[in-house]
């Protein structure tokens, strides 16, 4: 136990676990709470008796958010520092990670179709982490003199295909379907990183434009999802915020500092527990599972400082290579459902999130 904050200092890895408030369907069939938050401890309790038998665990996590918390709690007390980091010319990700239905995409974007901002360029209560960082980025921008650009790159990993979700093409089966048979390659850049071929690389100037961009791919997949029977829940998001900083040195030299956020909406959890079940989904959902999966084996070999880390295993790892590890930080907020139906995918979430401490 002591030697928890020599490990935070080692690897900079932090999981935190949110749940969300019982919806309205919960709700009306009075469904019973099996989940409980206790935000000052950090821990999160599940119990529950099953024909007789009797559930009760509990769960240490770095932080702890309960139904009630909201998008500005999580944000200000998880990613701020996180933010800061990459202000300062360092590489940082965080993860959603969870069954679907459970406030993945929620905690993500926010609700992006109500989400115009308000007055002053104030963000509504409901925007996610994504537009929050984007106007933090650009507060703490502006308030400093250097010279800056900020780039945006938004694309979906479904089956291990990238399809690139801001790039302006007309949307019709036939492209859709060209564009299934061609994915967009994955290079190594011969720095340490991977290059995907072809990526729109769109740049920034104020906080408020991520909102059409954030609609802008999620209308993309939308359309992808219903023209090539996509299901969403299979589906990871990567989206990445790159910074450059000119910056003049004392003794009048010029110093870039470059950065970069990845904000990744992974695939429903629930996709590594029931994969390879079901007859002629065996690729994809084995597709799925190794990128989720070898996250999984990624992040651990970080914790516990396996010599081989397995960033080759998997499209997202390979993607995410240069963000993973090393002098970055990494965040995963797990996200679970409050109600008995999902007692099942709710202890898998924890044990996944609990292993990656
Ligand atoms: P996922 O992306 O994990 O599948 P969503 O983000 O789509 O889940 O969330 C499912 C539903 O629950 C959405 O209608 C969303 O608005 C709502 N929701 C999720 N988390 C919260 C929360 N913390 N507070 C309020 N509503 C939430
Ligand atoms: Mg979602």
């Amino acid at each position: 136990m002591g030697s928890r904050h020599e490990k935070d200092k080692a690897v900079n890895v932090q999981v935190l676990l949110r749940c969300r408030p019982f919806n309205e369907d919960e709700l009306r069939n009075n469904a019973p709470q099996v989940v409980t938050c206790n935000e000052y401890q950090r821990e999160v309790a599940v119990s529950q008796a099953i024909a007789g038998k009797q559930i009760d665990r509990v769960f240490t996590f770095d932080k702890v958010f309960g139904p009630s918390a909201k998008q500005a709690d999580l944000y200000d007390q998880a990613v701020v520092p996180i933010v800061n980091e990459v202000l300062e010319g360092f590489n940082c990700t965080i993860f959603a990670y969870g069954q679907t239905g459970t406030g993945k995409t929620y905690t993500m974007e926010g609700e992006c179709r109500k989400a115009k901002s308000g007055p002053k360029g104030q963000l509504p209560a409901d925007a996610g982490v994504i537009p929050r960082a984007v106007k933090q980025i650009f507060d703490t921008l502006e308030r400093q003199n250097d010279e800056y650009s900020v780039k945006v790159t938004f694309l979906e990993l479904y089956n291990e295909e990238i399809t690139d979700l801001l790039a302006p093409e007309e949307l019709s089966k036939i492209v859709l379907e060209e564009r299934q048979k061609k994915p967009l390659p994955l290079m190594e850049d011969g720095k340490g990183g991977v290059l995907v071929r072809g990526l729109e690389e769109e740049i920034v100037t104020s906080a408020v434009e991520i909102f059409s961009l954030l609609e802008r791919g999620s209308a993309k997949r939308r359309t992808a999802e219903t023209l090539l029977n996509k299901q969403s829940s299979r589906s990871h998001s990567l989206f990445s915020i790159t910074i450059h900083i000119k910056e003049a040195t004392p003794e009048g030299e010029e110093l870039i500092k470059c950065g970069k956020l990845n904000l990744v909406d992974l695939a429903g959890s629930e996709n590594i527990s029931r994969s390879g079940a079901r007859e002629g989904r065996a690729r994809e959902a084995g597709e799925i599972n190794k990128s989720l999966l070898t996250l999984g084996r990624v992040i651990t070999a970080l914790v516990e400082h396996l010599g081989h880390i397995p960033y080759r295993d998997s499209k997202l790892t390979r993607l995410l290579r240069d963000s993973l590890g090393g002098r970055t930080k990494t965040c995963i907020i797990a996200t679970v459902s409050p109600s008995v139906h999902c007692l099942e995918e709710t202890l898998s979430t924890l044990d996944y999130a609990h292993r990656a401490k």
